[in-house]
């Protein structure tokens, strides 16, 4: 059986490596790169329990599991597990974290070394697109442009007026993924978008932080801070809700944000008021009317699947997103967690006139 995945993301990386250890043949187009927009820049953070009481608990959870077993696998994907801590700016006495300035209170532990890791998500969805090529799987740079219908289903799609047929067609666009409501009724994917830096700290503690940092202007701030094992240390913030360009390769941070980020970052740790910078970038995460992913068959359409929508959590939930697509894609039933709560039907079609509006 044949799989086009439309889009490079972490989560049609899973898609395609879950389908190749069941032996079908995965393509994914992707636009740009492997990795170029929020899968490669985000946190990368996992949490096994930060979603029980939700939805997405048993995703979440399976996810966490299936991580540290793909970290074996994986040796790029930089996965560590981590103590997870919460504070704020304002002074006060500090339990841990003894490389966070004393402007900074450290007053909840968030989570273990048991609850808590993180992976670098450029190397770990680059890392698993590989393996999945090991097992078959190949990519196409182009854009997909329109799908193929045959005999009353999807069987291939248009990436830029060349045809690649296929038995089924998975929709991973990430927030592009609203641009596929032209083409199947899918509801609505907005984009939220986020600002981050890596800093050349050197070695640093297994130690992330989720703060709310009062800035200049008498506002808040809530960065979130990740060293990683390669001597590196992430932070990310300042969401804004900057217009989606429909070119995935023209996402570009909000004027000033970088700098802000920059001050924010000098005020909660010594080091990161020190260290070099790689350039600031910005990402949008695919955020869907309630909150929960996109994940299953489109209604109506055979052939036709979505995985999309994972908003703050797509690094830790792909996956048992990619597991559970790779069972309903070959077998009509998940492969793992129970997908009814993600199903694209629960939600109305976004109308495609409006997309010109957008
Ligand atoms: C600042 C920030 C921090 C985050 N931190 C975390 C975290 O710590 N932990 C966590 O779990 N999650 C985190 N996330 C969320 C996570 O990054 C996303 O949920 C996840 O990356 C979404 O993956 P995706 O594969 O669905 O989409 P994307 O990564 O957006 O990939 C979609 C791909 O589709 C391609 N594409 C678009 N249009 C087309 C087309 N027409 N044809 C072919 N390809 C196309 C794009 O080029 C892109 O590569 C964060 C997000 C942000 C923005």
């Amino acid at each position: 059986m044949r799989v086009v995945i439309c889009g490079g993301g972490v989560v049609g990386a899973a898609i395609a490596w879950y389908l190749g250890l069941r032996g079908a043949e995965a393509i994914v187009v992707e636009r740009t790169g492997i990795a170029n927009a929020a899968s490669g820049k985000s946190g990368g953070f996992l949490a096994l329990d930060w979603c029980d009481g939700s939805r997405l608990a048993a995703l979440a959870r399976r996810s966490f599991a299936l991580h540290a077993e793909l970290a074996a696998l994986l040796p790029g994907a930089g996965y560590w597990r981590m103590t997870t801590f919460g504070g704020f700016s304002g002074g006060g006495r500090r339990k841990a974290g003894g490389w966070v300035a004393d402007g900074i209170a450290l007053d909840r532990q968030l989570g273990s070394p048991e609850t808590t890791a993180q992976i670098d998500p450029y190397g770990f969805t680059t890392g698993l697109m590989a393996a999945a090529g090991a097992r078959g799987a190949r990519v196409v740079i182009g854009t997909v442009t329109g799908l193929l219908h045959r005999d009353g289903r999807v069987a291939g799609v248009d990436v830029e007026g060349t045809t690649i047929e296929a038995d089924a067609v998975v929709i991973a666009m990430g927030p592009w993924s609203i641009l596929a409501s032209a083409w199947l009724p899918l509801p609505v994917v907005h984009g939220l978008k986020g600002h981050s830096l890596v800093y050349e700290t050197g070695p640093m503690p297994p130690e992330a932080l989720f703060l709310e940092i009062g800035t200049t202007g008498g506002g808040t701030a809530s960065p979130e801070v990740f060293p990683r094992p390669d001597g590196t240390t992430y932070i990310c913030g300042l969401s804004s809700d900057t217009a989606l360009p429909v070119d995935p390769a023209a996402v570009v941070p909000d004027e000033g944000a970088i700098d802000r980020l920059r001050a924010i970052a000098a005020s909660i740790a010594p080091a990161l008021a020190e260290a070099p910078a790689r350039g600031g970038q910005a990402c949008y995460r695919p955020v869907t009317a309630d909150g929960l992913p996109l994940i299953g068959a489109v209604p109506g359409v055979a052939g036709a699947y979505v995985a999309t929508g994972h908003s703050v959590w797509g690094m830790l939930t792909a996956p048992a997103t990619g597991e559970a697509m790779a069972g309903l894609i070959l077998d009509g039933v998940s492969g793992g967690v129970d997908l009814a709560p993600f199903a694209p039907g629960r939600l109305p079609a976004f109308d495609p006139a409006r997309l010109a509006l957008i």
